[in-house]
């Protein structure tokens, strides 16, 4: 069915972490006339091609490149050419007229045009593009972002404070004082289907875009498990009491470095109380109301993103796909 598409659930990239510390052979991938090279512009990977939006990737040497920040990142081999895949931060490039209150947003819909790139090549946001990308390309964009806005924050030690340097093909850092090895982070965030009979439990955060509700979801916290995280963010958020929870599917999330673990839980209560800090409301929806909003037509409720995980989730319930 149309609906069960998840991107960023993984696409088969080869990450072949075992050569990231081999520097001479990093450099004869990068060099070698085969290297396919991502640039990414403040979290935005570049897209080409209005019609289909697929990934902008440039061979190495390639005019754009030239405000490249640091070393590129080696991200892995393609799976069906072989081809080295790279991402380079372009961060440091100052396009003119950018609409500063645009990239501020919590969606940005501007885009950016490189004068070195034809007319179609734009520096776009991922989660606009997302759903029209290849599992592959999903991948490299996800992995791509998710790994440089890690550099951009940990540029410094967090155990001494001093500077820190990139390492093993752009996979660690390393502290220039203390020696302390850094890894980049991935944070465990649980997203939950809750059902009560016909209904599944929605709620929308403060800014969200009007009408848009989602599943609810929160940070796990050190020291907890998946369930207890689900069962803790519902009963905070809602008031809801959730009994038997399981796991369904997860995703990379780099907005900016989470790993969604989608869940499938039932509530044992019906009262929900909303936590205003948390959210600005929540309800129950029926599966009836559901299938009107999944198809855009419901008049009070928008649905969550093609290829997001919760779009993914609430699919596959109105499918009876969950159980
Ligand atoms: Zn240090």
């Amino acid at each position: 069915m149309d609906g069960l598409v998840m991107t960023f659930g993984g696409g088969g990239l080869d990450r072949a972490s075992g050569i990231r510390m081999d520097a001479p052979r990093m450099g004869a991938l990068l060099t070698g006339g085969k290297a396919q090279i991502l640039p990414m512009w403040r979290g935005k990977p570049l897209i080409a091609d209005e019609g289909r939006n697929r990934l902008g990737l440039v061979p190495h040497g390639h005019p754009v490149l030239a405000e490249m920040r640091g070393a590129p990142v080696f991200l892995g081999f393609l799976p069906d050419s072989g081809a080295p895949v790279f991402a380079a931060d372009m961060t440091g490039w100052e396009p003119t007229g950018v609409d500063a209150a645009a990239t501020a947003a919590f969606f940005d819909p501007s885009e950016q045009h490189h004068p070195a790139l034809p007319m179609d090549h734009r520096f776009a946001e991922l989660r606009g593009v997302m759903a029209r990308l290849t599992p592959v390309e999903a991948e490299i964009a996800a992995t791509a972002r998710g790994i440089l806005t890690w550099h951009e924050t940990h540029g410094h030690c967090a155990r001494c404070g001093a500077g820190t340097e990139p390492e093993a093909a752009g996979w660690q850092r390393r502290c220039t004082a203390c020696g302390a090895h850094h890894f980049p982070r991935t944070d465990p965030v649980v997203i939950m289907l809750i059902t009560r009979g016909n209904e599944v439990l929605l709620g929308r955060s403060h800014g969200w875009p009007e009408g848009m509700y989602s599943c609810l979801a929160g940070f796990v916290e050190p020291g907890e498990t998946i369930e207890a995280a689900v069962r803790r963010e519902v009963e905070e958020e809602t008031g809801v009491r959730v009994g038997a929870v399981r796991y369904l599917a997860s995703q990379p999330w780099p907005f900016p470095a989470s790993l969604m673990f989608g869940c499938a839980g039932e509530a044992e209560t019906a009262e929900i109380r909303v936590d205003p800090n948390e959210l600005e409301s929540a309800q129950w929806v029926t599966r009836e109301d559901m299938v009107a909003v999944m198809a855009g037509i419901h008049p009070g409720i928008r649905a969550p993103r093609q290829g997001a995980i919760a779009h993914y989730l609430l699919a596959m319930w109105l499918a009876g796909q969950t159980d």
